[in-house]
């Protein structure tokens, strides 16, 4: 993001202006010294944009919120001034947590500044009933705070596949969960006393990708993410910016015919991508062929990863479909990044190849375009790391609403 430095009088500006200009020096410096932390105060001014004299207070103000820390195993030989120590991310004092709601299971997580988790725990519901089902998740939160005494929780991040409304902290709808308009961070934050943040588990992963990922530089310049599990979804972000849409509604993929398929959908119509490719499908299929002998999405990765042919073809055939779909999404978007969560690219590498090939075949780009698609750069904490993303991306933009180590929670 660029910052307007033109010197304009602060009553000239809106309101949102004098905001947002208020809080950039505070965002800039974190995340100049996310990237490339430990790093003396004048060096995080000069790659964030700003001379060594505007850090004042700054660097002071990020330390007392338990987002930055002195790190003294770095610094010099006694004598040198404090401005020569350097900073880092402080990854000791505080946290966030993480919640996945997903079918059947939740997934709470605590983690640290940089994004990783240190804890992790799933949790089956009692009843899927929203009211029952987010008292026992604010139970289990609080559980966890309790069990966590040495660092300052600066809040929580919750993400979900389905539909979700940012801006409102509202599950508009998930029909796995049989959820409609659930006011998911109202609730939250009424029983927990914490700062909450919700949305879509792929816009949470992007989200991840641009502050914590392996290219980082391609994805906060354009990234679609595509996250197949029981459901499938798409986000993409240019320039930074992780596109809503006015009904908060963007990367709705479900229901794209990909393919001959026939499965029938619960939309009414048959051949839908998500039909085709979800986890329940894939366990269904795998019952009726004999690859499993009970529903579990995780037997069926465990006897393709032992080689059961039966299975192992179930997961090329997502696969290929997956692959088929990513082309189009290359082609639509044009994206330096694509990332794909899907349990089989993750673990087998004959399904990573498939799809792989998938997307070079199906792509008009095909490869060596200067795109590059990958993996989930958070392959063993997926959904941990999307409920986690949540907050910590509100917390990279605007650090100076994170409350101070002296202040009281707001
Ligand atoms: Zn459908």
């Amino acid at each position: 993001m660029t910052v307007d430095k033109t010197r304009t009088r602060r009553a000239d500006l809106p309101a949102q202006a004098r905001g947002r200009r208020a809080t950039d020096i505070t965002a800039d410096v974190l995340r100049a010294v996310l990237d490339h932390g430990p790093v003396a105060r004048s060096t995080a001014a000069k790659v964030a944009g700003y001379s060594a004299a505007s850090m004042t207070g700054v660097a002071n103000l990020l330390i007392d919120k338990g987002l930055l820390r002195e790190a003294p195993e770095a610094a010099g030989p006694p004598g040198v001034g404090r401005p020569h120590v350097p900073l880092t991310i402080d990854t000791k004092s505080t946290a966030v947590v993480g919640v996945h709601l997903a079918v059947p299971r939740f997934t709470l997580a605590l983690l640290d500044l940089r994004g990783r988790v240190l804890l992790e725990h799933k949790h089956e519901y009692d009843d899927l009933d929203p009211d029952v089902a987010l008292t026992q998740v604010a139970r289990s939160v609080r559980g966890l705070l309790a069990d966590v005494e040495d660092r300052r929780i600066l809040g929580i991040g919750v993400a979900t596949g389905g539909w979700v409304d940012a801006a409102r902290g509202v599950v508009v709808e998930h029909p796995l969960l049989g959820w409609a308009d659930v006011p998911v961070r109202d609730r939250l934050v009424a029983e927990i006393g914490l700062p909450v943040a919700i949305d879509g588990h792929s816009r949470a992963l992007v989200r991840a990708e641009q502050l914590f990922g392996a290219h980082v530089d391609r994805a906060r310049s354009s990234i679609v993410q595509l996250f197949v599990g029981n459901v499938v979804d798409v986000a993409f972000a240019t320039a930074g910016s992780v596109q809503q849409g006015p009904r908060s509604a963007a990367g709705a993929v479900a229901h794209l015919k990909i393919d001959d398929s026939t499965e029938p959908c619960a939309c009414g119509k048959v051949g839908c991508f998500e039909a085709a490719v979800s986890e329940r499908t894939l366990v269904r299929r795998a019952l009726d062929n004999g690859a499993i002998d009970r529903p579990v999405f995780r037997d069926l990765l465990a006897a393709a990863s032992a080689g059961d042919p039966r299975a192992v073809a179930l997961l090329e055939e997502r696969a290929r479909l997956v692959g088929r779909a990513a082309a189009i999404l290359l082609d639509l978007f044009d994206p330096d990044l694509l990332t794909v969560v899907e349990a089989g690219e993750r673990l087998l590498p004959h399904c990573r190849a498939v799809l792989r090939a998938e997307v070079a075949a199906g792509s008009t780009a095909g490869a060596g375009s200067g795109q590059v698609v990958a993996g989930t750069s958070f392959p063993d904490h997926v959904l941990a790391t999307a409920g986690g993303a949540v907050i910590l991306d509100r917390i990279y933009a605007s650090p100076t609403a994170v409350p101070g180590r002296f202040s009281r929670a707001s």
